[in-house]
């Protein structure tokens, strides 16, 4: 049986998906060895794609990143120790002697083709995906392809500027990117500014996580509300930007923040309409789908085209 294997290779952990006619078989993972500034990572890779693979024809394989990618080269992955340039996808086909065929993608952009194919991006032509977790990510489709940019950095959204004070510094060297606000780590930020001196059950937590703060403010919280105002307020922000710019059908939002569900989208869908300029008002919001097999399905996907454009 011909497969194609779909690899998201994470700073903590590599999923590993087995596919057989785009069908999932077989999903496992393992821990991300980064110790040698991550030289193990590629060996423990291939070792277990040929575990997994078994007696089967391995035909193509798909990588994901965490970092940009511009054909096949991974320019560098701070998650991974990877300071350095590598051409993985010729490490690949050298290691496979020719016979397999590979891509390499940007992590949230393998996610992003994932939920085009298989999760809340289907039917959309022209959408944005936004990957919220303790960043902010995000890719973009448009007329069904996927932008990468000249650099690869095409939807690293978490980076639009989104106040002018230089309140909060960003990983990133930057200042006042939307990801110091309306990422997990931006909303614990804000609550912990947010409830000095108040009455609120933010208090009765020693550390607060994202989730804690949407529990809170469903739960009728007023400071807890506050901060879901603050955060919806600012990724409105940058999305009535990008809107401007793309001029979407939809976006489509996921990452571990997107699982307070409708009761997020409701909020975002109303401040967004308030920000955007008139003509890209109509845009649609979607919950990703696949959460944490976005990566693995995007790379399997983008292999698989890739093995039937050679065909
Ligand atoms: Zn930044």
């Amino acid at each position: 049986m011909k497969v194609v294997m779909g690899v998201d290779i994470g700073g903590t952990d590599i999923k590993f998906g087995k596919f057989s006619n785009q069908k999932l078989i077989l999903k496992e993972k393992i821990k991300t060895n980064k110790s040698d500034d991550g030289t193990h990572i590629m060996d423990e890779v291939y070792q277990k794609v040929d575990e997994m693979v078994g007696i089967d024809e391995l035909v193509a394989i798909g990588i994901g990143i965490p970092g940009p990618v511009v054909d096949g080269t991974a320019l560098g992955a701070h998650n991974l120790r990877w300071t350095k340039a590598r051409n993985i996808r010729q490490e690949v086909y050298d290691h496979y002697q020719g016979r397999v065929v590979c891509t390499v993608l940007n992590d949230a952009n393998a996610a992003t083709l994932g939920e085009m194919e298989f999760g809340g991006g289907k039917g959309y032509r022209d959408f944005v995906f936004i990957t919220i977790g303790t960043g902010i990510g995000g890719g973009i489709i448009i007329n069904h392809h996927l932008i990468e940019g000249s650099t690869g950095s095409c939807g690293e959204v978490g980076h639009l500027r989104v106040e002018t004070g230089n309140i909060r510094r960003c990983n990133c060297g930057l200042y006042d990117c939307v990801e110091q606000y309306a990422s997990a780590t931006g909303i614990v930020k804000t609550a912990i500014e947010l409830r000095r001196g108040r009455e609120t059950d933010l208090h009765k937590l020693d550390i607060i996580t994202a989730k804690d703060v949407f529990d809170l403010a469903k739960a009728g919280d007023d400071v807890a509300m506050e901060v879901v105002y603050e955060m919806v307020d600012k990724l409105s922000t940058a999305l009535s930007q990008i809107a401007t710019v793309i001029n979407p059908e939809a976006f489509v939002i996921g990452g571990g923040v997107s699982s307070a569900g409708e009761f997020l989208i409701h909020y975002l869908r109303k401040r967004f309409k308030e920000l955007a300029f008139y003509s890209v008002r109509d845009v649609k919001f979607e919950l990703a789908k696949l959460g944490n097999d976005a990566g693995i399905y995007g790379n399997e996907y983008y292999a698989s085209l890739e093995l039937e454009n050679k065909h």
